[in-house]
């Protein structure tokens, strides 16, 4: 087993044993922000017919050569179409019909004259323009056609898309599936929530961080409970996880004697691939997959900006692509540090940072403590900022990569345009 890998060295590990699920078929309106298994191809085309962009009168153009405000033509207006209507008959030389936006043109007419160049007449229709040919008609198919390949797999499905199938009467869709993961707490100084945190103890509040992190990324979470440091309590309670794709354990991976996942692991069937990532916060890290099955098995450390910020770098990415993202990746943009920063080499830091968008672009401010305890930095800051393995320092002033973990930053108080 390797041991003491890099992030890249361990995402790579990760990402190349971790599988795009198969597809399951879901409800078209119930499949937005999931990835498209499939190619859509068109069964129908749009609009199905010629029709009118205006209400107006539909017309020949060869009526109207030369027809001006100054020159005016008066045509009779012998029908009527409606939008969801049909012409009654083709429209004939010297005839005007009035027609009405999405309204099938009339065969015959071969332009549409808005209401707003002529007197809106009912009888007999005064026009003051002559159209270009064409004028005012959406041409059938022009949207899309029958056969057309709309949406190819891999996209991540959004409202557009989801008004487009609606458009094409596509009612189900093949989406790839949601993974299901199994999030197991273990030691026994945890209590849940809503028990009294004395002699000791503490409130596990990883499992909850975990689900929600599970949820955003749209997998499904299934809560194991807390296990207490006991390879017996340990196992009982993993294997109950071991049907779901993905196995996450928090805590106890560590070197202390009361730290028996890994043993747990391998008993149960797991190949640990590493162990141990060169980063901070988050040093012991397992990863492995359990035989035959092929479920990936995260063991993350337990302190809780550990579990957090590991999830981040190593389980979404994986969950992502098992969702068939193409980008499994948080976006990384750069910002001026505002503080200095100094560390040992040997370890890539991930520095928790409330970030800020001023005119000369984003500045990042380290949140706080930056101790893998307080887990309320996590909540005070937008992004990690990265720092690199061999760094010891890095300068106020100095441009760093930060990694966006709250899309949200993005959002705005002000118009911006
Ligand atoms: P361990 O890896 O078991 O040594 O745990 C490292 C630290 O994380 C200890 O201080 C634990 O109390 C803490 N910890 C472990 N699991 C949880 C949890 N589920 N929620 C909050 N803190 C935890
Ligand atoms: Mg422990």
């Amino acid at each position: 087993m390797r041991q003491g890998l890099t992030v890249e060295e361990a995402q790579d590990v990760i990402l190349e044993a971790t599988p795009i699920l198969g597809a399951e078929t879901l409800s078209a309106s119930d499949s937005a922000g999931r990835v498209l298994a499939e190619p859509v191809v068109s069964a129908r085309r749009h609009p199905p017919a010629d029709c009118s962009a205006m209400d107006g009168y539909a017309v020949r153009r060869g009526d109207l050569i030369g027809a001006s405000a100054a020159a005016p033509r008066t045509l009779p207006v012998v029908f009527e179409v409606p939008a969801g209507g049909q012409a009654e008959r083709p429209l004939s030389q010297g005839e005007a019909a009035r027609i009405f936006t999405g309204a099938p043109l009339p065969p015959g007419a071969d332009a549409v004259v808005m209401q707003e160049d002529t007197d809106s007449g009912a009888a007999r229709v005064e026009v003051r323009i002559e159209p270009a040919a064409r004028a005012h008609v959406r041409d059938a198919g022009e949207d899309f056609d029958v056969g057309d390949r709309l949406i190819e797999p891999g996209v991540v499905l959004g409202a557009a898309h989801l008004g487009v199938l609606a458009s094409i009467g596509r009612t189900v869709v093949a989406v790839h599936q949601r993974p299901r993961v199994a999030i197991l707490s273990g030691g026994d100084e945890l209590v849940e929530p809503d028990r009294p945190a004395d002699g000791g103890r503490i409130v596990s509040s990883n499992s909850y961080t975990l689900a929600a992190q599970c949820r955003e990324v749209g997998a499904e979470p299934i809560y194991l409970g807390i296990a207490e440091d006991t390879p017996e309590a340990i196992e009982a309670r993993m294997r109950a996880g071991l049907g779901a794709d993905v196995l996450v354990s928090s805590a106890g991976v560590s070197v202390g004697d009361h730290d028996h996942v890994r043993d747990v692991l391998e008993k149960v069937g797991c190949r640990l691939r590493f162990w141990g990532v060169r980063m901070k916060p988050g040093y012991p890290l397992a990863f492995g997959l359990i035989e035959p099955t092929g479920q990936l098995v995260f063991g993350l450390p337990g302190n809780p900006v550990s579990t957090a910020v590991t999830f981040e770098q190593f389980v979404r990415p994986a969950l992502r692509r098992m969702l068939g993202h193409r980008a499994v990746h948080r976006p990384v943009v750069q910002a001026t540090l505002t503080e200095d920063y100094r560390k040992k080499p040997g370890r890539l830091h991930f520095v928790r940072v409330a970030l800020e968008s001023t005119s000369e672009g984003l500045r990042a401010r380290p949140a706080g403590s930056q101790s893998s305890g307080v887990l309320t930095s996590l909540i005070r800051g937008q992004g990690l900022a990265v720092v690199p393995l061999e760094a010891e320092r890095v300068d106020a002033g100095t441009r760093v990569d930060v990694q966006i973990l709250d899309p949200g930053f993005f959002d705005a108080d002000e118009r911006g345009f």
